[in-house]
């Protein structure tokens, strides 16, 4: 089988990885030839995901495509999909969910629980909607690396907004953020992944670390997994899609985004599931049967990032002593300079008592640093 996959970061280094095991043909498109996932394809080609004649000429002639970012060409994926390529997941699910207006529209119109929101078209809008606030104001699309997301405490805040097609919404009061991972096969069958928690640092108010399964009351978990899986099902698209969701203070179980593919909430599966992530898009993709989402052991994920004051070549400080760690798995993601807050790599905890995983995941915190 030949199957494409439009972008080259770690997500697709993190597919080819589980590619390796079945026997497939795997491409990469990508406009850096230098990036993670250049070396682990079969074929790499150089080119812009964006562009409707790069996206169609890379896909024509290959059996499926997946993607592991939003921002491609959908045109060209619905003119593939057209021509008999299987397209992970469909455009039409890739079209809802690219843009943060449209996904919120797709929420509200299938009854899927969302915070209450409205549509502005510029920022004079904010003024009107007063009744939202506090809200947070997301840019409908070219938002990246929290820059599409502004928090809007009152009224002096507006001018902090977006001057474009955007979404203003009400501002949960978040007891707890969770990420659950759904995938759907070509028949329709469902599968889910135990839910994840961000443990945000109460100070700092950093992503801190990431636990699964997610500490939660059993009902709330039911909830959410109804909610993430009517949510995939609407989208009746084949393919894997992560779920984001809040709890908030009454234990009201809200869906903030989803992303429709491989997700940095899922990397655990590597070594936390009988079946990681990854590995389950390749069953989907190949038409296999799909594979079991039960954790083996609990496990917790900390981001490696690129440490204040340090651009350049990468240096990854304190990599020796994480190594000596039992039960420890770094991932670095072969990016050769390091900037600060970029995403360097990761690491994956599995204990069975979580007192361990936080004690094991504040050390990895601090001992391991990317440096130049
Ligand atoms: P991005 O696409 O940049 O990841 P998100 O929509 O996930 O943006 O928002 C980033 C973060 O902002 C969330 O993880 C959450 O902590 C906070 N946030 C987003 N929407 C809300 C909301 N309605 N209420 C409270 N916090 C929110």
């Amino acid at each position: 089988m030949k199957v494409g996959i439009l972008g080259g970061g770690q997500l697709g280094r993190m597919l080819l990885q589980a590619a390796a095991n079945y026997v497939v043909e795997t491409y990469v498109l990508e406009n850096d030839p230098h990036c993670p996932a250049a070396h682990l394809c079969t074929h790499f080609k150089k080119g812009d995901i964006r562009d409707y004649d790069t996206v169609y000429s890379f896909g024509k002639g290959l059996d499926a495509i997946t993607i592991e970012i939003e921002s491609v060409n959908i045109e060209a994926l619905e003119k593939l999909a057209s021509e008999g390529v299987q397209v992970y997941p469909s455009p039409a699910a890739i079209r809802i969910i690219k843009n943060k207006v449209t996904q919120k529209e797709f929420y509200r119109d299938n009854e899927i629980p969302t915070s209450e929101f409205v549509i502005t078209e510029n920022i004079a809008a904010l003024e009107v909607h007063t009744h939202l606030y506090p809200a947070v104001h997301k840019i409908g699309e070219g938002g990246y690396d929290g820059k599409g997301v502004q928090i809007l405490e009152n009224q002096t805040d507006y001018s902090k907004g977006f001057d474009a097609l955007a979404v203003l919404e009400r501002k949960v009061k978040i007891k707890k953020e969770i990420s659950m991972i759904v995938a759907m096969n070509r028949s329709g069958d469902m599968v889910i992944y135990p839910p994840a928690e961000m443990v945000v640092d109460p100070v700092l108010n950093l992503l801190d670390y990431q636990l699964s399964p997610a500490i939660l009351p059993e009902k709330i978990t039911w909830k959410a997994e109804a909610i993430a899986m009517k949510l995939v099902k609407k989208l009746n698209s084949p393919g894997l899609f992560a779920v984001e969701l809040f709890i908030d203070e009454k234990d009201e179980v809200l869906v903030n985004e989803t992303a429709p593919r491989v997700h940095n909430s899922g990397h655990h599966t590597i070594e936390a599931n009988y079946c990681s992530q990854y590995d389950m898009l390749w069953r989907i993709i190949m038409d296999y049967p799909m594979g079991n989402t039960d954790p083996i052991l609990p496990s917790a994920i900390v981001n490696i990032v690129g440490a204040e004051g340090f651009a350049g070549k990468a240096v990854y400080a304190g990599l020796e002593e994480v190594l000596k760690i039992d039960n420890v798995f770094v991932h670095l993601y072969g990016k050769n300079e390091t900037k600060p807050g970029r995403k360097m790599g990761h690491v994956t905890i599995l204990h069975k008592d979580y007192q361990d995983l936080t004690h094991k995941a504040n050390k990895i915190k601090h001992l391991l640093r990317v440096i130049s």
